[in-house]
């Protein structure tokens, strides 16, 4: 190289020009290439696609000695160190995908302080052979790329991540580097007791993804709706159609293709070789469209993805944000598109309820649903909602999320919510829906008058409604987590509704997701009862839990599973 400026920004910017070819740092880029380049550890947290390579890649040549960058993902490793090799960078890969040979000669070099940038497999990393060979070569830091996987509360935790806890005592000296996308408190504290980055400057750059359009409808028939948002917006583009079963994956991939688009299916029970074959076309030709699992994706950097579609609802907002973020790299018009139903919802609530986790696990589990739900129902600018989760606040509406452009009806039901809760914890917190529509409309069916609810002061105040109304507030305050179903469906308040009684907060509901259109075709109908499973009887409970049961066994999973399939 020719002779290389002498300050550390100059020479940063030098390197970032002539191997990378970029004219300039990407917003705090610049920040923590200084920090980490000067000895300094640094948590990292940017949104996907928002160059975190960078970040570790351009330190590790700035200091003497070779960076030991650890991924999840062997199966990129290659490409990503045939791209550094092809720029210059001596860089190489240590995973089980390597001869015995192989990995000798990637040892030698390393010893022989022959390398820049060496990629490590966490397992791998945790061989007592090679933290000793570490131990005596020339290392510049340590990066932990996808350092989210450490959390037990995401979708990627690895247990060997939570062991990189080694690398603090043994490499003290040694500057850390943690990147991730996923930004939640309890991710961040996990990150930083793991790799002891208590007192690591925090580098945290804006999540908003401005050509990401983000639209969520209401789920009907959705692989026709797919279909027809494929072609009417995105024929011929590359795209990403996330399913929650393997099942659907095949299903929906199948039926694609037999309307004529390039559509192939990827979940963790294909064969490795079909999954790269899958992975390959999609990175290499263009128009594919890939209906996966959660398993695709992770690390893959493809600039034109034109978008992503959700049939089903994602895990949680990290999940989602993550999942979407794998569109429109580039920085060219994209498209988040989702469709959910309460059905989903209802589903998903029941298996939190009849899973044996932690009762922790479940808290945060239904947290996190919560969050996701509230950003499906929002009434107002998407992206503002969707940034506030991650502790963004956007200045105005974006203008460009489907809640912009077509703003949805709102009726501030706030004091319906407050009857519909207090007519929950006056009946004791113990009915369902049906019967508290009972008190709300003043009916004094057999039951109402048994356990003496004409006698409460909620008994008809809510005379001013129909029932329609009613059940639709009640749906609304169980997916909203204001009100929670026990076991036998019966209702309770639960410690979020002080909220919406006590402390002012307002329930807006949209009219859409209020009242359900009249069933047309047998499927919306079929669906729709289902989402009021709340406030219908025995045989729809056991219609679920069937078909939870029956989901579960598809999936090879056990019955009170909370669906991570992959
Ligand atoms: P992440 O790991 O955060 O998802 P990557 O490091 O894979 O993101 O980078 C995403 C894309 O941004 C890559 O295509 C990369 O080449 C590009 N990129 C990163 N930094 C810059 C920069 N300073 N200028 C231009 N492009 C950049
Ligand atoms: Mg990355």
């Amino acid at each position: 190289m020719t002779a290389a400026p002498a300050d550390l920004h100059a020479r940063a910017l030098h390197l970032l020009q002539t191997i990378w070819g970029y004219p300039e740092f990407r917003g705090v880029q610049a920040d923590i290439v200084a920090q980490v380049a000067a000895g300094g550890n640094a948590l990292v947290l940017m949104p996907t696609g928002g160059g975190k390579s960078l970040c570790y890649q351009l330190p590790s040549l700035l200091r003497p000695g070779v960076g030991i960058v650890v991924s999840p993902l062997i199966a990129l490793m290659k490409d990503q160190v045939d791209t550094l090799r092809q720029n210059g960078v001596r860089a190489a890969f240590l995973n089980s995908t390597l001869l015995p040979h192989e990995a000798r000669e990637v040892e030698d070099s390393l010893l022989a302080g022959h390398l820049d940038l060496l990629y490590v497999a966490p397992e791998r990393l945790l061989l007592p052979r090679t933290l000793e060979l570490l131990e005596r070569a020339p290392v510049a830091l340590f990066a932990v790329d996808e350092a989210h996987c450490v959390s037990q509360w995401g979708h990627d935790f690895r247990p060997e991540y939570q062991q990189l806890s080694v690398l603090p005592g043994r490499f003290p000296g040694l500057p850390r580097v943690a990147l991730t996308a996923t930004a939640d408190e309890r991710t961040r504290a996990d990150i930083k007791s793991v790799l002891h980055l208590w007192d690591a400057p925090q580098f945290v750059s804006s999540f908003d993804r401005p050509n990401i359009q983000y639209r969520v409808g209401l789920k009907d028939s959705p692989k026709s709706q797919l279909l027809h948002f494929i072609r009417e917006e995105h024929a011929g583009d590359a795209g990403i159609v996330y399913c929650l079963s393997r099942k659907s994956v095949e299903e929906t991939a199948k039926w694609l293709s037999a309307q004529g688009l390039d559509a192939l299916a990827y979940h963790a029970g294909l064969s490795p070789a079909e999954r790269n074959r899958v992975q390959d076309r999609f990175l290499n030709e263009e128009g594919v469209v890939v209906c996966a699992t959660v398993a695709f994706g992770m690390g893959i950097d493809k600039p034109n993805v034109r978008f992503v579609a959700h049939l089903d609802l994602p895990k949680s907002m990290e999940g989602y944000y993550q999942e979407t973020g794998r569109a429109g790299r580039d920085g060219l018009p994209s498209t988040a598109w989702m469709v959910y139903g309460l059905s989903d919802v209802v589903n998903v609530r029941r298996m939190l309820a009849g899973s044996d986790a932690p009762e922790e696990v479940k808290r945060v589990e239904s947290a996190k649903l919560d969050a996701l739900l509230t950003y499906c129902e929002a009434a107002t600018c998407r992206r503002q909602v969707l940034l506030q989760y991650f502790g963004e606040d956007l200045p105005g509406p974006c203008g460009n999320c489907d809640l912009c452009h077509t703003p949805p009806q709102v009726r501030d039901l706030t004091r319906e919510a407050q009857m519909a809760l207090s007519a929950a914890i006056r009946t004791g917190n113990r009915f369902g829906a049906a019967h508290l529509t009972d008190v709300l409309l003043g009916r004094e069916t057999d039951k109402v008058l048994a356990q003496g609810h004409h006698l409460l002061p909620t008994f008809g105040v809510g005379r001013e409604h129909d029932e329609k109304l009613w059940r639709s507030v009640l749906r609304q305050l169980v997916s909203l987590g204001y009100l929670s179903a026990d076991d036998h469906f019966g209702l309770r308040a639960t410690g979020k509704s002080r909220a919406i009684l006590k402390e002012g907060q307002k329930l807006l509901l949209r009219e859409d997701a209020l009242l359900p259109k009249a069933g047309k075709g047998k499927r919306e109908r079929a669906s729709a009862s289902r989402a009021a499973v709340s406030s219908e009887h025995a045989p729809l409970f056991e219609a679920l839990r069937a078909w939870r049961l029956q989901k579960a066994k598809e999936l090879g999973l056990p019955p009170y599973t909370i669906f991570h399939d992959a």
